[in-house]
């Protein structure tokens, strides 16, 4: 389940200078179906309140929240049952939001590294240099840090 909230600009009577208007979107993913939806539309906006102060004088002159069942490709724990990059059949790469890859990263953003993937799988093929892909550490910086997280991280 998931929530989005935004607010925009109201129609302006004429001659009348433009306010400093803005639209922002708020998202809430995998909220519990059963949510008292009132109170997380108000939760969602009070984080935006507490990220963003400058926010909390804003007026808001118009509102709309939209919910959505629709992203049952992500349970919790289906990671490991994505499709991967590489398949049994070496000419055959897959790429987009749905394959699984060991990098931090989601939607569009895993969409574009699993396509770099794939094709830097096939160019390997030929012999042919692919595309260097960067990424953030994905794992602590020094093995003291490494150690504590294993002793109390999650
Ligand atoms: C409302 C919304 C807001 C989003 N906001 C963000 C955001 O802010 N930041 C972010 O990173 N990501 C965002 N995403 C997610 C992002 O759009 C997706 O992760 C990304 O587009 C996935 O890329 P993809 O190439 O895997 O799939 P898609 O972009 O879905 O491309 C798949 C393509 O295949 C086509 N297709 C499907 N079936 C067939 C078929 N049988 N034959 C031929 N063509 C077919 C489809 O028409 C589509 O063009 C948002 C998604 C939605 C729905």
């Amino acid at each position: 389940m998931s929530a989005s909230w935004s607010a925009g600009r109201a129609r302006r009577p004429a001659g009348r200078p433009a306010p400093a208007a803005r639209l922002v979107e708020l998202h809430a993913y995998a909220v519990d179906p059963a949510a008292d939806r009132a109170a997380e539309q108000r939760g969602l906006l009070a984080q935006l309140h507490r990220l963003y102060p400058e926010t909390r004088d804003a007026r808001i002159v118009d509102a709309r929240h939209a919910w959505h069942a629709d992203c049952p490709l992500f349970p919790v724990g289906g990671h490991r049952n994505r499709p991967t990059v590489r398949t049994p059949d070496p000419a055959v790469t897959v790429a987009g939001v749905i394959v699984r890859s060991d990098l931090p990263v989601a939607l569009m953003e895993r969409a574009a590294t699993t396509g770099f993937l794939a094709a830097n799988a096939l160019l390997e093929r030929w012999g042919l240099r692919g595309q260097t892909l960067w990424t953030v550490p994905v794992r602590g910086r020094t093995a003291a840090l490494r150690s504590l997280n294993r002793l109390v991280g999650d």
